[in-house]
């Protein structure tokens, strides 16, 4: 199946919403990180229902933004979000693919995703595509839930029909580095907000252990690794 196929879908049943919110857990402190400066442009790759975006907005200086989503009805939904939040800097969602990112070389001050990188047919050739089109010094910053330590996260693929890649962290950092992006950060965001029940309330549906939902969400959580680009 097709990311447009897959993710229109998606779009259509509210799972763009209810990724926002699981997500947001991590990816605003991914956010706060991130060094956008007053008038910088950035890329949000990926971007479902857009709010990466709409933050950054909210908080920083920056004056355009651009998320760019393989799946229209992503995009869609994206856009009438943002028209209905109406803010500060001048968002836009373009219909794309990671494969061939549609923007000028050294046009760009800094990109973000979440959650989304690993669905790139050939992600190293993402990450090329992301070093063209960051000005130098520009960063990337890439969050993932979906990689090797994170062994709950692996069964993920059987009920998604496009192919994900699953690399460590030092794959991360190699990959990055294979691109021509300095690797300047690497770490675990704790998801500290979701609900860990008592330990008599296991196993549940989901977990066989508390433990091991501890390690999944409180240690193991977002993987992080900030690319710059020289
Ligand atoms: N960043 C959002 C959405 C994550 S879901 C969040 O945190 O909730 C992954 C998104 O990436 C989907 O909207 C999907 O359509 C998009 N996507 C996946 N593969 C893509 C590709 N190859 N090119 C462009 N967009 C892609």
């Amino acid at each position: 199946m097709s990311v447009r196929d897959e993710f229109d879908a998606w779009a259509a049943d509210g799972r763009d919403k209810g990724m926002e919110e699981r997500h947001w857990h991590t990816a605003k402190h991914v956010l706060a990180r991130m060094p956008v400066e007053d008038g910088d442009a950035v890329l949000d790759l990926g971007t479902g229902s857009g709010y990466a975006l709409r933050a950054l907005a909210e908080n920083t200086g920056m004056t355009r933004g651009y998320g760019l989503d393989g799946a229209p009805e992503m995009a869609h939904n994206a856009r009438e979000y943002t028209r209905e939040a109406d803010p500060a800097a001048d968002l836009g969602f373009v219909i794309g693919d990671f494969g061939s990112l549609p923007f000028d070389d050294d046009s760009l001050d800094h990109a973000f995703s979440m959650e989304a990188f690993y669905y790139s047919a050939d992600p190293v050739e993402t990450l090329r595509e992301i070093r063209r089109v960051l000005k130098p010094g520009g960063t990337f910053y890439c969050a993932v839930n979906y990689y090797e330590e994170n062994v709950a996260s692996h069964e993920w693929q059987d009920n998604i029909a496009v192919d994900m890649t699953r690399w460590d962290a030092a794959e991360y950092r190699a990959a990055f580095r294979e691109a021509g992006l300095y690797v300047a950060e690497q770490d675990n965001v704790a998801d500290r907000e979701i609900e860990i029940p008592d330990a008599d309330e296991f196993p549940t549906e989901n977990w066989e252990t508390r433990e091991a939902m501890v390690e999944r969400y409180r240690y193991l959580g977002t993987l992080l690794t900030v690319g710059v680009a020289p």
